[in-house]
């Protein structure tokens, strides 16, 4: 009995770096994609006013009516707001551009580092596991993020400034813990863009294994064109090229998430 209902817990991963372009939003869309050919029940939710995760999802986000503003600012629940992504076998909250009045128009209201979370809450029992893309900045959404989550996964590019911003995130993380998600958790951290024939790579690769020891995935994402390609159109990789590295590499990610879980369990 104790098993069945621990195995009900949904998870709850913020996939954060207040770096742009370190393959958040790559790696949402193609680890939904590939949680759901594991037979996962996967909510995305878009936090990024650029809305590319949407985009990369199949979902014309300039002509949505709802969208997960409406349900940071109090207006809709995550239901009213969700669609699916008939392609990538998940379902998404989308955002656009709205989303970024929501900063402005949250400072003044009450529990506004809970809103997404209170929202999470109230799906029941729909969803394995729940993906929250974050936007490139340390902002109240990012913190709605965290205060949601039960873990965090960070991807990150293994050149020369990637460990710089690192302590700032860790600090906000440690700030989420103390006074908002006392169990929240660094999972673990994605090394993205690889390219194995870049010695820099690989030596910043190698300092993020002596500093953060298991918590960096096995599983390295290649640099692979196919990756970059999908979102064009409206797909995940899994859609476009199912055998290409980068396909592959996010299949074994959503591998090894899956069997942590199970280790973890035991
Ligand atoms: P973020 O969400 O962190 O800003 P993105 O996922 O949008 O980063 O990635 C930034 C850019 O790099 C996008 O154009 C994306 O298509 C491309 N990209 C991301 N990961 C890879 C990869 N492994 N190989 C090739 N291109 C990638
Ligand atoms: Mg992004």
């Amino acid at each position: 009995i104790i098993k069945n209902a621990k195995k009900n817990i949904m998870k709850i991963l913020a996939i954060t770096n207040q770096k742009g372009g370190v393959g958040k939003t790559t790696t949402c869309v193609n680890l939904a994609a590939s949680l759901a050919s594991l037979g996962k029940r996967v909510l995305l939710i878009d936090l990024d006013p650029q809305g590319n995760a949407s985009t990369g999802s199949g979902i014309d986000k300039a002509h949505l009516k709802l969208s997960i503003y409406h349900v940071l600012i109090g207006e809709k629940t995550l239901k009213e707001v969700v669609v699916s992504s008939e392609k990538g076998g998940f379902d998404i909250a989308p955002s656009n551009r709205e989303l970024a009045g929501a900063e402005v128009e949250l400072v003044n209201e009450l529990a506004r580092e809970t809103r997404l979370k209170t929202a999470i809450g109230k799906l029941s029992d729909d969803y394995d596991v729940v993906l929250l893309d974050c936007p490139p900045a340390l902002n109240l959404v990012t913190v709605n993020a965290l205060t949601a989550a039960n873990a965090v996964m960070i991807p990150m590019q293994c050149e020369y400034y990637a460990l710089e911003g690192l302590s700032d995130l860790v600090n906000t993380i440690k700030k989420v813990r103390a006074h908002l998600n006392p169990t929240l958790e660094i999972e673990g951290l994605l090394r993205t863009l690889f390219d194995n024939r870049n010695m820099l790579a690989q030596q910043v690769s190698a300092q993020l294994i002596s500093h953060f020891g298991d918590k960096v995935y096995k599983t390295v994402i290649p640099r692979n064109i196919r990756l970059a390609e999908a979102p064009s159109y409206g797909v995940p990789v899994l859609s476009y090229d199912k055998s290409s590295k980068g396909a592959v590499a996010y299949m074994e990610l959503a591998q090894e998430i899956t069997n942590r879980e199970i280790t973890n369990r035991v």
